[in-house]
């Protein structure tokens, strides 16, 4: 694999381009050739196919029966400058932002309480795909609400059964697990797809949950860098959107003002959207 990548085109160092479809096994190969050391760090890899301006591909929306696979979008991207780190020592990786140079960043909704409409149509109007950490006791009253999203291209991943935010200090290892394994096996009956990334409720994690989130099968655990909480941008660095930050918001009676205050901070930082999974091949 190590040869992979020098075969690829590269761009002018300060050339955005966007992709079209970027397969996990050109992501695989060009990873090789990241952690950013001198002007390599900076190129982009073209693809010969790569569908700039083409026009959006519509999702199917008479199609509730068809496998997600099928559903789903894929999504236009740029090729990954990050490799997501092994499992090591039975421990998932912790995530909290990617260091990357592309002008990009990724949009997380968790819980899954409120459940709008008006949700669903901001993020066809935006055109936003977003990992979704839905909880299972929290959507279970309407669980099919979220696959107008997963037509749009969203995925949903794992945030627990019970959302117990004092899980990582009250629970063992095994309640950990079987609380995670849980909404593994809810996501797979409702949605089709078996969830790769896991965010902790609360954002606390340990070593036991990390292992447990690898023994379910996950990749890695998903915490943030800013949120969109009450109408507003919370930053932990700094006062705007960088690229590669990971951005939490909720499903809350407040969705459509902190959709509006992640979409002004997004413009403003000139980042556009993509879908983590795509980014980290695990989609
Ligand atoms: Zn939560």
């Amino acid at each position: 694999m190590t040869g992979d990548h020098s075969a690829m085109p590269f761009s002018m160092p300060s050339r955005r381009v966007l992709l079209g479809l970027v397969g996990a096994s050109v992501a695989a190969g060009l990873t090789a050739c990241t952690p950013g050391e001198g002007a390599e760090s900076t190129t982009t890899a073209l693809t010969p196919d790569a569908a700039v301006g083409s026009p959006e591909v519509p999702a199917a929306p008479g199609a509730p029966t068809a496998t997600p696979t099928a559903t789903k979008r894929i999504r236009r991207s740029f090729i990954p400058d990050y490799q997501l780190p092994p499992i090591v020592g039975g421990l998932a990786p912790v995530i909290t932002k990617i260091p990357t140079k592309h002008p990009i960043v990724f949009l997380t909704i968790d819980d899954g309480n409120i459940k709008t409409p008006e949700s669903v149509t901001l993020m066809a109007e935006y055109d936003y795909p977003a990992s979704l950490f839905l909880t299972k006791n929290t959507i279970a009253d309407n669980p099919a609400f979220f696959n107008a999203f997963k037509a749009q291209g969203s995925l949903v991943e794992n945030h627990t059964v019970t959302h117990n935010i004092n899980m990582v200090r009250q629970w063992g290892y095994q309640q950990q697990l079987n609380d995670i394994v849980g909404m593994q096996e809810y996501a797979v009956q409702q949605y089709g797809r078996k969830p790769t990334l896991f965010r902790p409720p609360g954002g606390a994690y340990s070593n036991a949950m990390r292992q447990a989130v690898a023994a379910a099968g996950l990749k890695a655990v998903v915490t943030w860098e800013a949120k969109a909480n009450a109408g507003k941008m919370d930053y932990q660095v700094g006062d705007s959107l960088r690229p590669g930050d990971i951005v939490l918001m909720h499903f809350r009676a407040e969705f459509a003002a902190d959709l509006a205050a992640f979409r002004a901070a997004q413009l403003a930082a000139g980042l556009e959207v993509v879908l983590l999974e795509d980014f980290l091949g695990v989609a």
